[in-house]
């Protein structure tokens, strides 16, 4: 699964409590008796035959299922999952033309999501058909099956999806609806004629009924777990291609197909490399990816085998609004989502404690591809990014292990966040470049092939890495991923002689929050070199280490950005980096500035010495450089809130820092400009914007009012900086003129942002006027959620007072696995003391011990917020002074 997009930035600061204690992973023996289940473990299905029958029109769908089972042990009850499924028949027979057997009581517990079928007498173990007849619900939110309505050509039209993962199979089959519960698919539909019916496998046959629907039949699947089942209907378009004899296809609703050229050439590069990499091919005949219109504030994509599901903005091209990072999204989209049709497809995580066996690997698969196939873009510049977002969340005492023990559904559905996609892919790229690209591949090759239709623990992995590594890697990866945290490691002042560098390195641990922990231990992987000399590794082991560096000069550590910790350096070890920051590569000044950054707003080191590596940056630095310089003054702006004149202070420095790097790069796009300038310019139009750079804002209007007449005043690639330029300085007047265009948009994908651009206004009057806009059915089912989060990122007390307020209404617009961290993410940007106890508040009144990690993790963060902005901003103030003076 993709994590929503949409609400990266605030779900980045969300995840699991602590309060579970890493798990440590199962001896391989005693692996099936570990693994956490909420059923009787008493049968065993093989095979389930599901045949669905959907009432779009009155969102219920009917339908029965055949499933082909072992029993174990003699039982006179079985219990499945089942939610918000009513049972019209149950019955029970050892196969055809043997006696048949009805349920002489059905138990529905809503609350387990169970169904108990009890019979009168007991069943001896063997192999049984149990046959289910039954109806359920067809949704607005994405889970279970649900529906997604939009406007095409003008018509209203609704289509059906279905989203599964993490336990919502059970809301459309009765089923062992554990990732362990492996076993084969065969579906079929009753659908209406001229409408297409699409799930994993291929369409075996199609029927035409008296009545004039269709009964399409689809292949039977290879054995899988429940969470990966497709099915979708509704009046879409298909294109396909062959490659390497599997069929590639895109569906879309009826006129959008040439917006999905890219993400169809992007998967044919992407399953050759795979078939490669992995050394086993893609097992089914077919792949396709289904764009849907609309979002959720859970995920983007579904990694459903042979039937991806991705919303259309992380897929399609809209030539009037496409983007540089739009194409970096549909491609890094797709490269995820196929990663997954091997690690979590093929080989699943046995249960939810080894999620990010399927996220945090196919992340760092993801990130890996778009660098190989796309050099062009300059990836890898974006490691410490992900790096960042795991280390922000994971040194707060609210973090989780990797490896994390999950007992409940909501815990399984919090586990989808920063620790499990980013610190996985981050401690991966780090044992990855301990034990050598080749070694890593040939581990994953041999995993790959052992466990193939199989379920899996982290040690699985290990013992292969291992094994064609011929390094004790696994101790390492324990360190990392069956305790939380981050190791710091502490650098001594270098001393020089004999033309060699020696340095002494101390282990502690950053936290944000926890001033006097005692410090965890790891092993930790470290690379070194004096500015420009060779690197020298050593692992810090026991705490301490020594190095010696050939060469002399500013000494760096952790060169290249590969090992997941933070380094502080000495004093003079540092003045002597800022002086060398310059000449270094660019993904060591953002490993520099990140470092410094975090560790000088943690009171770790004096907060100043971010500013003064953002001073030494130079004009042509990397546009990565220059993005993270904006973002960090962007959010030096936002902690300035309520303080106009060192806000004042601070946007002069930044309008004179970033102004000259746009003034350089223009408004419009050379010929043969880099791909990540095309990014940059975003961001220095939006960054430029916030800090009310007078000349970005009359330029922004300027366009955007010849745009009316004049479509190139807008392209593509400056249409968004630009409206959200427009959005945030809106009077009354030009958000009355943003909500006139969405209401007139044809395109679901653009209406939805012009939506959402109605939340980012800076008036407080306007954003309240977006809130009650989000009440109302006017942007969609799916799209109020979003308008809310949108006011939350200016407005966060605002926004999550009047979700309170709504909250019967608006939690009927947010998708059920989201709803514990919806709520806390709209507070969870607050610096207001007041939020703390509002969000106590609604978790006790609202969410389950189970649900509550979420809203723990944003009181740490307001917490915090609250503490840099009292201890760490006077050091902002005071350098300002000192160099703005004269
Ligand atoms: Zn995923």
């Amino acid at each position: 699964m993709q994590r929503s997009l949409i609400s990266l930035a605030v779900t980045a600061l969300m995840g699991l409590s602590a309060a579970a204690p890493a798990l440590a992973a199962a001896a391989p023996a005693a692996k099936a008796a570990q693994v956490t289940t909420q059923l009787p473990r008493t049968a065993v299905p093989t095979h389930y035959a599901v045949s669905l029958t959907p009432d779009a029109a009155n969102s219920s769908f009917s339908a029965s299922v055949t499933i082909a089972l072992e029993i174990k042990q003699a039982t006179n009850r079985l219990t499945l999952n089942a939610s918000e499924l009513k049972f019209s028949a149950a019955n029970i027979s050892a196969g055809p033309g043997k006696a048949v057997h009805a349920a002489s009581k059905i138990d529905v517990n809503e609350e387990q999501q169970t169904a108990t079928f009890h019979f009168a007498e007991a069943l001896k173990p063997g192999s049984y058909q149990l046959k289910l007849d039954y109806t359920g619900v067809i949704g607005t939110q994405a889970s279970g099956m649900f529906s997604l309505d939009y406007e095409n050509g003008g018509a209203k039209k609704r289509a059906l999806y279905t989203q599964f993962e993490n336990s919502d199979a059970r809301r459309v089959i009765p089923s062992w609806d554990e990732p362990f519960y492996k076993a084969t698919f065969a579906l079929e539909a009753t659908v209406p004629a001229g409408q297409m019916a699409v799930s994993n496998m291929p369409v075996a046959s199609t029927t035409k009924l008296a009545d004039g629907r269709e009964l399409v039949r689809f292949a039977t699947s290879p054995k899988m777990s429940t969470y990966l089942l497709f099915f979708g209907l509704g009046e879409f378009e298909r294109a396909s291609a062959v490659e390497d004899g599997v069929e590639l296809g895109v569906i879309t609703q009826k006129g959008s197909l040439g917006q999905a050229q890219f993400a169809l050439d992007s998967s044919r590069a992407v399953l050759k490399e795979y078939n490669d990499y992995f050394g086993v091919k893609y097992p089914l005949s077919k792949l396709d990816n289904v764009a849907a219109p609309g979002r959720s504030q859970f995920f983007g994509a579904m990694e459903n085998w042979g039937a991806i599901f991705t919303f259309e903005y992380g897929i399609l091209l809209d030539p009037r609004t496409a983007t540089q990072s739009d194409k970096e999204t549909a491609f890094l989209v797709a490269a995820h989502e196929m990663a997954h049709q091997w690690f979590g497809d093929l080989v699943t995580m046995a249960w939810w404690d080894d999620l990010w066996l399927n996220e945090g690997f196919a992340s760092w698969m993801e990130s890996r591809t778009t660098d190989r196939l796309h050099p062009e873009w300059n990836w890898s510049l974006r490691a410490v990014g992900t790096r960042e977002g795991a280390m922000e969340r994971d040194a707060l005492a609210t973090t989780h292990a990797i490896v994390q023990r999950i007992n409940s559904v909501e815990q399984a559905s919090q586990a989808f966040d920063a620790i499990t996609y980013s610190k996985g892919e981050s401690v991966i790229r780090m044992l990855e470049n301990y034990v050598g690209d080749e070694a890593w591949r040939t581990g994953v090759r041999s995993y790959i092939a052992k466990h193939a239709y199989g379920n899996t623990v982290s040690d699985d992995l290990w013992r292969e890495v291992e094994k064609a590594a011929h390094k004790p890697v696994t101790a390492i990866a324990h360190d990392f991923t069956l305790q939380p945290g981050v190791p710091l490691i502490r650098v001594s002042e270098a001393v020089c002689k004999n033309g060699q560098t020696t340095i002494q390195l101390t282990q502690g641990e950053y936290s944000k929050d926890q001033e006097n922990k005692k410090p965890l231990s790891w092993r930790v992987p470290v690379i070194a070199q004096t500015v420009g000399g060779a690197t020298v590794r050593t692992v810090v082991n026991g705490g301490k280490a020594s190095m010696t560096l050939p060469g002399c000069g500013a000494v760096l550590v952790n060169a290249g950005q590969s090992g997941y910790y933070r380094t502080l350096y000495a004093p003079k070890a540092f003045a002597a980096l800022t002086d060398s920051f310059a000449t270094m590569p660019a993904i060591d000044q953002l490993g520099l500035l990140a470092d410094s950054w975090s560790l000088g707003m943690a009171g770790l080191m004096p907060a100043s010495g971010f500013m003064d590596l953002a001073s030494k940056a130079p004009v042509d630095a990397a546009p990565q450089v220059w993005q993270r310089i904006a973002n960090a003054l962007g959010g030096l702006h936002a902690h300035f809130e309520g303080k106009p004149e060192q806000r004042a202070a601070l946007d002069r420095y930044a309008r004179a820092r970033l102004a000259p790097v746009l003034a350089r790069i223009g408004w419009t796009a050379a010929k043969d400009e880099a791909a990540p300038v095309a990014n940059l310019r975003e961001t220095l139009i939006t960054t430029l914007g916030e800090v009310g750079d007078d000349g970005v804002i009359a330029e922004a209007r300027r366009r955007y009012a010849a745009f009316a007449t004049d479509k190139d005043a807008l392209p593509a690639a400056l249409r968004r900086p630009v409206l959200g330029v427009i959005a945030s300085h809106a009077d009354a007047a030009t958000w009355d003129q943003l909500r006139a265009a969405a209401q007139a948009e044809q395109s679901t994908m653009i209406k939805s942002e012009l939506y959402d651009l109605l939340g980012s206004a800076n008036d407080k009057a306007l954003a309240q006027r977006a809130l009650e806009l989000a009440l109302t059915d006017e942007a969609g089912a799916t799209a109020s959620a979003s308008i809310i989060s949108h006011v939350s990122h200016g407005h966060p007390d605002l926004a999550f007072d009047f979700a309170i307020a709504h909250r019967e209404q608006i939690e009927k617009k947010v998708d059920g696995s989201s709803r514990s961290r919806y709520f806390p993410a709209l507070g969870g940007s607050s610096a207001d003391p007041a939020m703390i106890g509002k969000l106590q508040a609604y978790a006790k009144q609202h969410l389950s011990a189970d649900a509550q990690g979420d809203t723990k993790t944003a009181i740490a963060a307001i917490e915090y917020r609250i503490k840099v902005r009292s201890k760490r901003l006077p050091q902002i103030d005071a350098w300002l002074a000192q160099h703005q003076r004269g």
